[in-house]
């Protein structure tokens, strides 16, 4: 089997990992002459990493992170609105794509490649992102991106900076206030991960160039440590990012051409999904070449066993994520309130019931 993946972010390196593990020939290329990150950190939930475990890959991510058992959701003053067990690594996106790409050997990844046609007989997997080419030869002419209505400001304080009681380091908290919010993730070293979401209208009103500023006055009376976080990062460590995704399409995959990660299923990142999906699927897709490769699934069949396998799962985080959005982000005081209060009354274990399914990677019929 000639395999090209095309595109080196988490799905493509996944991808790669699985297929040096499985046995199978490969090239990997990238447009950037190197790994490229955008966004400073990301939580890869257990579900990726029970996918990463089948890999050989969850110890080496877990030894690069943060290990987060709580996520709390909280009023901007800090009133505890949910709590849920949770078990996630937080880290660099750096980290996580230099862990990736030590499975693989560097002969395999080719970089200042940028792939835009394939050959008749190669199997091409389109791991290209959000902006994917390959994804308009699956789908044809399709709607632009939805918009989410809200944007999002991603920061990373320098080691030290603030001090996160050690009772908290192991806490991810969002404060959830009408048509904003804030979330602190605690990473190693003494570093911390933010970001700040606010309403378009809101947001379109900051300045280019002073995030800082604009994000200061937007959260002025919010919780400790908030205004420090804001106030200790750099200008030039923010990025801006306005939120969107794309509504499910018909089909994953045409004749040769398979899609994965954001060229896939681009999602609004409410759910921290977007990444752990991306390596879900390149764990299910490389498991599936090998049972190709050994006999026990036909070429003609691959296309269609993947995109069953996990086209329905990921259609429903998608649409999960862009309305817990919705919610987070609540622009009206009465919704909010009423919001609130039902968040309040619900138990702990309904909000952990309602992501057991999302939490939860089934391994596919092979395994290598
Ligand atoms: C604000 C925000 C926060 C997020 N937080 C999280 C989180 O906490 N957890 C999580 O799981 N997800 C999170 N995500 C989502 C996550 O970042 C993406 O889903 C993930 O990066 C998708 O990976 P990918 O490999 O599919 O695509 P990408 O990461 O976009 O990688 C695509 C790669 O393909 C390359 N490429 C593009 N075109 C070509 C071409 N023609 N030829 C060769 N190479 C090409 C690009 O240079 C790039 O390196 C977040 C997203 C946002 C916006």
């Amino acid at each position: 089997m000639n395999i090209e993946i095309i595109g080196g972010g988490i799905g493509g390196l996944t991808l790669a990992a699985t297929l040096e593990r499985v046995g199978l020939e490969y090239s990997l290329f990238e447009q950037s002459p190197n790994l490229r990150t955008t966004g400073f950190a990301i939580t890869i939930h257990s579900n990726a990493l029970h996918a990463l475990r089948s890999i050989g890959l969850e110890e080496a991510i877990r030894n690069k992170g943060n290990a987060i058992s709580c996520l709390r959701i909280a009023t901007p003053r800090g009133r505890v609105l949910s709590e849920m067990h949770s078990d996630m690594i937080a880290l660099h996106r750096a980290d996580l794509q230099a862990t990736l790409a030590s499975a693989v050997p560097a002969t395999r990844l080719h970089f200042d490649a940028r792939i835009v046609e394939s050959e008749k007989m190669t199997w091409i997997a389109a791991a290209e992102g959000v902006h994917s080419l390959f994804r308009q030869a699956v789908v044809g002419d399709e709607l632009p991106p939805r918009s989410a209505g809200y944007t999002a400001w991603r920061g990373m304080s320098s080691p030290g900076a603030i001090e996160i009681p050690v009772s908290m380091q192991t806490t991810a908290v969002e404060f959830w206030g009408t048509g904003m919010r804030f979330g602190i993730v605690p990473l190693l070293n003494r570093q911390v991960y933010w970001f700040a979401v606010l309403q378009e209208d809101v947001a379109s009103q900051a300045c280019a160039t002073d995030s800082k500023s604009f994000l200061s006055t937007q959260f002025s009376d919010w919780q400790s440590p908030i205004l420090d976080l804001i106030d200790t990062t750099s200008d030039d460590t923010i990025l801006k990012t306005p939120i969107y995704d794309r509504l499910p399409i018909k089909s994953w995959y045409r004749e040769r051409i398979l899609l994965l990660g954001d060229a896939a299923h681009p999602m609004t990142p409410n759910l921290g999904q977007g990444g752990c999906q991306a390596i879900e699927d390149a764990v299910v897709l490389g498991y599936l070449f090998g049972a190709c490769r050994d006999g026990r699934l036909t070429e003609s069949s691959l296309g269609s066993c993947y995109e069953s396998l996990r086209k329905p799962r990921v259609d429903r985080i998608v649409k999960q994520s862009y309305r817990v959005g919705m919610l987070g982000n609540l622009n009206n005081p009465l919704l909010t309130r009423i919001r609130n209060l039902a968040m309040i009354l619900t138990p702990e274990t309904l909000h952990q019931r309602s992501m057991r399914e999302l939490l939860t990677f089934t391994e596919p019929f092979v395994c290598y």
